[in-house]
């Protein structure tokens, strides 16, 4: 038994979006839902010596369910910035923008200096009696790595209920201490706010403290062009997974939404990745100790063959092998590998040359769906079927291999096989390995379900086959991309994409009834 939010009384009721608060009756949660509604949602809070603050699951939350929507406690320019606007943080036109009047940072028109963001260094150029003077926009800007800090800094000023919620971030001051990042942020921030804007307001020790919280609970947000950095609070406990649980999206003014892609049960950690989960390994690993400074265990981290899939796998240096090189121990990418066949063992120079040789021709290739398939032929020869580099390039392929709907209807059939093929190899591939990289799986879906329409068609034109379970299979992907991509908002592709999938999503239904 619990007791009422309200009453006191004893009841068996509890909040069934949360299920952690309980109610005596209808009556008694209606009239509490003014205060629990910012605390309602299907997780709690739990503390351990080994995750620290962490979210946990109080029910099983369904596919496609929100699981969090916050509002960023703060944001601001990246700390390596082209010159932005203060307030709306997109990138100055060098010939029509105009400049705060108080303190003298670009702004693109006259409607953005309201926004509160701006306030921050916009009271603190203004006490140091000087307004600032930007001229140069082409690259980065110096004056801009210190910004985010500075709003970091004033939060108490500008917002005092948020900047309570900032004090209580990590900021791992004490690993980074003495880092070369460390020193370079000591110079480039730390030395550099007092100095520029002549204050002694806050001590050497205070700014690196917040240049250290904006590092590790940073997240980039694309709402902007360039993309800004921003601070939420909740979603800050959740914990990092290379194969997580939830999804990020953004919405237009730059609120995150973490969602479930797939189930989740009740009691699971509530993660997110913190790097890139389409990198192998040895990149994302070496990722998260610069960034973030902690070595991750998750379920793919320690298993060299990442799930079964030989993402980051080597073919056997003898020709005449089957097998797969790849590091001996898992948790040493660096050092020696061996085919997991014959056993031969191969020196970290022969793993480091394919791999970057690898990496620097999908680099600097011209992206064309030629070229494309003349790199898949020659790294073949190197690399399994789903390793990362291959991978790479055959995501493009799906894109460059008739680019609308025009070019697919005179595409010659060996290559809408294979770019049906590469789209389902890459679905399947993600779904195991990247199952929350629901803005790349979408897409992919997008491409695969009209592929399948234009076979179906040609299928059609050829003989009496009622084409009707080939429609199928294409409705189910147009259906999986807008499950996908149903968070994003129109201001991204992937917003694009989902408003023309929901039209042939509906079409096909139609086709089908009638078929
Ligand atoms: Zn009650
Ligand atoms: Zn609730
Ligand atoms: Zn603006
Ligand atoms: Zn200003
Ligand atoms: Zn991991
Ligand atoms: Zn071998």
């Amino acid at each position: 038994m619990n007791s009422c939010n309200v009453c006191q009384a004893e009841t068996k009721n509890k909040c069934s979006n949360c299920n952690q608060v309980a109610y005596c009756s209808v009556q008694h949660q209606k009239q509490d839902w003014k205060s629990h509604k910012s605390n309602c949602h299907p997780f709690r809070v739990a503390h351990n010596e080994l995750l620290g603050r962490h979210l946990v699951a109080t029910r099983n939350i369904k596919p496609y369910e929100i699981v969090l929507k916050e509002a960023p406690l703060m944001r601001g320019p990246a700390q390596i910035s082209v010159p932005v606007c203060m307030g709306c943080l997109n990138a100055i036109e060098p010939n029509d923008h105009i400049t705060c009047d108080k303190c003298g940072w670009p702004l693109c028109g006259p409607e953005c200096p309201t926004l509160d963001e701006h306030k921050a260094e916009c009271q603190l150029t203004e006490a140091r009696g000087q307004k600032v003077n930007v001229q140069e926009f082409n690259g980065p800007h110096p004056l801009y790595t210190c910004v985010s800090t500075v709003r970091c800094l004033l939060l108490n000023e500008t917002n005092p209920a948020n900047a309570e919620k900032f004090q209580q971030l990590e900021s791992l001051e004490q690993t980074r201490r003495g880092s070369n990042q460390w020193k370079a942020d000591l110079a480039s921030i730390g030395q550099f706010i007092p100095k520029f804007f002549r204050t002694q307001k806050f001590s050497e020790e205070e700014i690196m403290r917040a240049v250290g919280a904006l590092q590790i609970n940073g997240h980039e947000v694309p709402t902007s062009d360039p993309p800004h950095v921003a601070v939420f609070y909740t979603a800050s406990f959740t914990e990092n997974s290379c194969v997580p649980n939830l999804a990020k999206s953004f919405t237009k003014n730059g609120h995150c939404i973490l969602w479930a892609p797939k189930a989740i049960k009740k009691g699971a950690n509530l993660s997110i990745c913190y790097s890139d989960a389409v990198w192998g390994t040895a990149d994302r690993q070496r990722h998260l100790m610069q960034t973030k400074l902690f070595k991750c265990s998750c379920e793919r981290c320690v298993d060299v063959t990442e799930l079964g899939t030989y993402y980051s796998a080597l073919k056997c240096e003898d020709r005449k092998c089957t097998g797969l090189l790849l590091p001996i121990k898992a948790d040493d990418w660096n050092g020696c590998w061996r085919c997991r066949e014959c056993q031969k063992q191969v020196q970290r120079k022969y793993v480091d040359g394919i791999l970057e040789r690898a990496g620097k021709d999908i680099q600097s290739m011209e992206k064309t769906a030629e070229n494309g398939f003349k790199y898949l032929k020659h790294y073949e020869k190197w690399l399994p079927p789903q390793h990362y580099h291959l991978s790479e390039v055959k995501i493009l392929q799906v894109q460059l291999i008739a680019k609308d709907q025009k070019e697919l209807m005179v595409l010659p059939d060996e290559q809408l096989q294979l770019k049906l093929k590469y789209a389902k190899e890459l679905i399947e591939l993600y779904e195991i390995l990247a199952p929350c990289e629901v803005r790349m799986l979408g897409t992919l879906c997008f491409e695969l379900h009209s592929a399948i329409a234009e076979h179906t068609r040609r299928v059609a034109l050829q003989s009496n086959l009622s084409p009707k379970e080939m429609l199928e299979e294409s409705l189910l992907y147009v259906e999986k991309c807008v499950n996908y991509l149903q968070y994003e908002s129109d201001i991204f592709v992937e917003g694009h994409i989902l408003k023309q999938a929901k039209i042939n999503r509906d079409a096909l239904r139609m086709v089908i009834r009638i078929s």
